[in-house]
C-alpha cells in the first residue's frame, strides 16, 4: 500500500464498550497492524449531555483488556472545538455554507407540503441559500437564530465513492439537500467535527458501520470544499441479533457489552477472535487464529456484504447458563482455555479462585506444580473461567455443589453404592503411595472382588469426588484431588442418598 496507513477508532462516550464498537475497533486495528500503520484512538465527545467521564474509563479499559493498543491519543474531540467553528467560518467566507433562518415551524411545514404533494425530494428547499448580504444582515440584526447549512454545488449527475467492501457508491446531487453543520446554538455537528479531525489526523482508511453511510456522501461534499482528498471508506456489515434486530445498548443492555464477557470468564483473545468473525472471513473459512496470523490474514476484501447474526440470548439476561451466549463464541473460548500456555491459563485461573475466595496462597509456591498440572487437566472440557470454580469447584475446595443430572444416573440409580463406596474409602486409605498406578489397582482389585462392573463404581466415584457427570480419567481426578479428600468424601458418601 503506498504512503503510511492511518486508521482511527472514534467511540461516542455515551456508553460501555459494546460488542459493535469492540468489532469496530478491531477491524480499525488489524488493518494498521498489517500495514504497519497507525491506530489513533479519538473520543468523540462532543455531545456533552450523553458524554460521560466513566463511559471514557470504560471504552479505554475494553480496549486494554481486549490488548488493542492504540499509537496515538486519546484525543478528545471537545478539545477540537474552536477549529470546529473556525472551518464552518472559514466555509461560510468561501460561499461554502450559509446562514439560514428558516424556523422549525416553517420547515415542517414545507416537508409536509412536500409529503403531500408526493416530491421525491423532501429535503430543505434552500429558501435562505440565495438570501443576499443585507437580508442576512437584516435578519442578524434582529437577533434571529440561525443554523448554517452547506451549500452543495449544483451539478448534474451523480457523486460517488468506491466502498472497499459494498463496491460503488453513487447519489444524484439533486438528491442531497443543503445540510446543517452548525446548530443554532452554534455547536458544530458531527458530521463536520468528525470529517475535520479526520483531515487533521491524516486518517487514510475509515472502517466504520453501514450505518454511517447516510453521512459518508456528505462527508465528502465537506472534503472537497476543504480542499482534502477523502479516505478510502469500508463500510462493514451491521450486527444483528437473533431476531435480525440492530444489536444496540438501548435494546439489549449489559449482555451485548464487552464487561459482560469478560465478567462471564471469556479469555480476551478469544473475543477478539470471535468478534472477527462477525462480518469478516478468509476464503477458506477458518475460525481459529493467533494474533500473528489475524494480522496477517486480515484483509478489507474479507469483509462480508451481508449482515452478521450475533446468537446471543438477547431475552435470556437473568439465566447467565452454560450456553448463555452465541455457541460459536463458547467453543472459540473453550478452544482457547484448552491451548494456551498452562502458565498463562493459571494467571486467569489465579484471578477467577481469589475472588471466589478460593485462591491459596501455596498455590504459587510449593503447591504450584499440582496447580498448574490440576488446571491443565480439568481445562479440556470447560467453556468459560467460570467453570475453574463452577464445575472444577470440588479440586480447590469442600464446598462444591453436585449436578443434579449425575446424581441421579451415577448415585441414586445405583443404591448399593451407599454401602460400597464407603468401603471402598476404606480401602484407599491404606494406601501408602498415592499414584495413577496404586488407585487404579485398588479399584479395580475391589471391583472383582464385589463383582460390580468397573463403570458403575467409576461413575460413583467420579460424581461423589468431583460432583461432575463427566470428566477426565478418573485416576487422574483423584490422584490431583488427593487422598484425604477422596477417601473422606467417598466415605461420607451415604449423605447423597438422604
Ligand atoms: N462517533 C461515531 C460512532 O461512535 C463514529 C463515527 C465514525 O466512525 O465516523 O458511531
Amino acid at each position: 500500500m503506498a504512503g503510511e496507513v492511518i486508521v482511527r477508532f472514534p467511540p461516542s462516550p455515551t456508553g460501555y464498550l459494546h460488542i459493535g464498537g469492540a468489532r469496530t475497533a478491531i477491524f480499525n486495528w488489524l488493518f494498521a497492524r498489517k500495514h504497519k500503520g497507525k491506530f489513533i484512538l479519538r473520543i468523540e465527545d462532543t455531545d456533552v449531555e450523553r458524554s460521560t467521564k466513566e463511559s471514557v474509563e470504560g471504552i479505554l479499559d475494553g480496549l486494554r483488556w481486549l490488548g488493542l493498543d492504540w499509537d496515538e491519543g486519546p484525543y478528545f474531540q471537545s478539545e477540537f472545538h474552536q477549529e470546529h467553528v473556525d472551518v464552518a467560518q472559514r466555509l461560510l467566507e468561501e460561499g461554502k455554507a450559509y446562514k439560514c433562518f428558516c424556523t422549525k415551524e416553517e420547515l415542517e411545514k414545507k416537508r409536509q407540503m412536500a409529503l403531500k404533494e408526493k416530491r421525491s425530494t423532501v429535503g430543505y428547499d434552500g429558501t435562505c441559500r440565495n438570501l443576499t448580504p443585507e437580508e442576512v444582515r437584516e435578519r442578524e440584526a434582529k437577533g434571529l437564530p440561525y443554523v448554517i447549512r452547506f451549500k452543495v454545488p449544483k451539478r448534474s449527475g451523480k457523486i460517488g465513492y468506491d466502498d472497499k467492501v459494498l463496491g460503488r457508491i453513487e447519489k444524484d446531487y439533486s438528491e442531497i439537500e443543503d445540510f446543517v453543520i452548525v446548530r443554532s446554538n452554534g455547536r458544530p455537528l458531527y458530521l463536520l467535527c468528525n470529517v475535520v479531525d479526520d483531515i487533521r489526523d491524516r486518517i487514510t482508511h475509515i472502517i466504520r458501520g453501514q450505518d454511517h453511510m447516510a453521512n459518508t456522501i456528505r462527508q465528502i461534499l465537506l472534503y472537497e470544499a476543504l480542499g482534502a482528498t477523502p479516505p478510502v471508506f469500508a463500510h462493514m456489515p451491521l450486527t444483528l441479533d437473533p431476531k435480525k434486530r440492530k444489536i444496540s445498548k438501548r435494546t439489549h443492555g449489559e449482555v451485548v457489552s464487552v464487561q459482560f464477557y469478560r465478567e462471564h470468564g471469556f479469555l480476551p483473545w478469544a473475543l477478539v477472535n470471535f468478534l472477527v468473525l462477525l462480518g469478516w472471513h478468509t476464503s477458506d473459512n477458518r475460525e481459529i487464529f493467533s494474533k500473528e496470523e489475524l494480522i496477517e490474514a486480515f484483509s478489507l476484501e474479507g469483509i462480508s456484504k451481508a449482515n452478521a447474526v450475533f446468537n446471543f440470548n438477547p431475552d435470556d439476561k437473568e439465566k447467565v447458563k452454560k450456553f448463555f451466549t452465541d455457541p460459536k463464541a463458547l467453543s472459540i473460548n473453550a478452544h482457547y482455555l484448552r491451548t494456551i500456555p498452562v502458565e498463562e491459563l493459571a494467571g486467569y485461573v489465579e484471578k477467577e479462585l481469589r475472588d471466589a475466595g478460593l485462591w491459596d496462597e501455596a498455590y504459587k509456591g510449593e503447591r504450584r506444580d499440582w496447580f498448574l498440572k490440576t488446571i491443565d487437566l480439568i481445562r479440556t472440557r470447560f467453556h468459560t473461567l467460570k467453570d475453574f470454580i463452577g464445575p472444577g469447584r470440588a479440586y480447590f475446595s469442600d464446598e462444591f455443589e453436585y449436578d443434579q443430572k449425575a446424581l441421579k444416573k451415577n448415585i441414586h440409580k445405583h443404591p448399593e453404592l451407599k454401602e460400597l463406596l464407603p468401603e471402598l474409602g476404606e480401602r484407599l486409605d491404606s494406601v501408602d503411595s498415592w499414584t495413577l498406578e496404586t488407585t487404579e489397582e485398588v479399584v479395580r482389585a475391589y471391583c472383582d472382588e464385589k463383582g460390580v462392573k468397573p463403570g458403575i463404581i467409576i461413575n460413583g466415584i467420579r460424581t461423589v469426588i468431583t460432583g461432575q457427570l463427566k470428566g477426565p480419567g478418573i485416576f487422574d481426578c483423584m490422584v490431583l484431588i488427593g487422598k484425604d479428600r477422596v477417601v473422606r468424601r467417598l466415605k461420607e458418601c451415604g449423605a447423597l442418598y438422604e
